[in-house]
């Protein structure tokens, strides 16, 4: 099953950022063909395509109701 995620949602990854606060936490920060996610533990942003990021996400930590509706509109 393949999760719907928006932009600003927290999610957990299969595999810690290799920085030196070892996160799973990720937040999405853009949304596209590709997408890009911030380490909570570090502030950098990783860009992969969406399909690599559907294979790697765990599961969403947070979800972002309010930004899910802006992204409706658009
Ligand atoms: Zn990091």
């Amino acid at each position: 099953m393949i999760p719907t995620f928006n932009l600003y949602d927290v999610v957990e990854m299969k595999k810690e950022h290799p920085c030196v606060n070892r996160t799973r936490l990720f937040q999405i920060v853009r949304m596209g063909a590709d997408i890009k996610i911030m380490c909570l533990g570090c502030g950098n942003i990783i860009m992969m395509p969406r399909e690599d990021f559907v294979r790697k996400v765990k599961k969403i930590v947070n979800k972002n109701e309010i930004n899910s509706k802006f992204l409706v509109k658009q």
